[in-house]
C-alpha cells in the first residue's frame, strides 16, 4: 500500500493554539535536528524539547495536527519523529487520519493522556 505524500496540511486545520505554544519562547533549535545529529546529543536536545511540550497548554492540538499532516521533522505535541512513526506503524494499514481529533486520539495513547481536543 503506498504511502500518504509527507506533510500535507489538514482541510480543516486551525493555527490559533500555535500563538499559545511554549516553543514561542524557547529555543527554536531544540526542536528541529541539524543535519547528521546522532546519539547522545539527539537524545539530549529531543528531552530539552519535551520537557517544553509537557508544560504546553496546547499539547495535543499541536500533536494532532503533525499527525495529521504527516509532519516527518520535528518534536511536536510532545512527539519525536520516532513517536509519530511508532503510530503510523500502528495504524497497520488503516487509513491515514485526516480529520481533527483523530490524530488526538492516536498520539493520547503514545502520550499515556486523554484524546481531548474541542
Ligand atoms: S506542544 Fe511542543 S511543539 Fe507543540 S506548540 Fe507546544 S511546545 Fe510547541
Amino acid at each position: 500500500m503506498p504511502q500518504p505524500p509527507l506533510s500535507q496540511v489538514p482541510l480543516d486545520a486551525v493555527w490559533d493554539w500555535q500563538e499559545q505554544g511554549a516553543c514561542r519562547t524557547a529555543d527554536p533549535d531544540l526542536f528541529f535536528h541539524p543535519q547528521n545529529e546522532r546519539g547522545h546529543s539527539r537524545s539530549r536536545r529531543e528531552r530539552a524539547a519535551l520537557q517544553v511540550c509537557a508544560r504546553c497548554s496546547v499539547r495535543i492540538e499541536c500533536a494532532d495536527y503533525a499527525i495529521r499532516a504527516r509532519e516527518p521533522y520535528g518534536v511536536w505535541g510532545g512527539l519525536t519523529e520516532e513517536d509519530r512513526e511508532r503510530i503510523y506503524q500502528r495504524l497497520d494499514g488503516a487509513e491515514h487520519p485526516r480529520r481533527r481529533g483523530q490524530g488526538a486520539a492516536l498520539a493520547a495513547v503514545e502520550l499515556g493522556t486523554r484524546p481531548a481536543i474541542a
